[in-house]
């Protein structure tokens, strides 16, 4: 299969949230058919949902890959396994989360995979660092670059780039 571009949103409120970060790109750059072209910078944002825990650190890699989208996805729940992650509340804490937020220009809509990932579009953690990556990247389903989307936000959750939060 051809090479294909990815973006994988990376998502930590865990312990050593950096930590986990760094671990879950040097796995899945360990991957035959994974390559990891780009990270962002790493934002920290306050949590989605449920609200009494701790702030997340989020990134997004651009990757390019051989894989298709499911054992994309394998990939990605093999590295979550390996960094401890324990499935537990929807939007609860976790070590490691990791989202295929775009797979190329592609549309997936299955039971377990979904491309575009649905919340993407109006979580600023996801759209900040993909305008660092891709500003003019176009989301296949709205037909909008990732600056469009950016200028559109009615951001609830607020974004930081670390160390620049505000300490309460
Ligand atoms: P969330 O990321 O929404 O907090 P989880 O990480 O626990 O939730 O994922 C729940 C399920 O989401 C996974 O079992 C997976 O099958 C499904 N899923 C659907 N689309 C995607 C996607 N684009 N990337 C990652 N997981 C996805
Ligand atoms: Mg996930």
């Amino acid at each position: 299969m051809s090479d294909k571009i990815a973006y994988i949103g990376i998502g930590s409120n865990l312990g050593d949230r950096l930590g986990y970060i760094q671990q879950s790109v040097t796995m899945l750059s360990s991957f035959d058919g994974i390559d990891v072209l780009e990270t962002s910078g790493f934002y920290e944002t306050e949590p989605y949902g449920f609200k009494e825990q701790n702030w997340f650190v989020n990134a997004i890699i651009k990757i390019k890959t051989t894989l298709l989208p499911i054992d994309l996805l394998h990939a990605c729940q093999s590295v979550e396994e390996k960094l401890g992650r324990v499935r537990g509340k929807k939007w609860g804490p976790r070590t490691i989360d990791l989202d295929i937020l775009f797979y190329d220009d592609l549309v997936v809509n299955s039971d377990i995979l979904t491309i575009p990932h649905p919340g993407m579009k109006d979580r600023a953690y996801c759209i900040v660092p993909m305008l660092e990556l891709d500003e003019n990247f176009i989301h296949p389903v709205l037909k909008k670059t990732m600056l469009q989307i950016h200028s559109e936000l009615e951001s609830v959750d607020e974004v930081f780039l670390y160390g620049t939060r505000p300490v309460n």
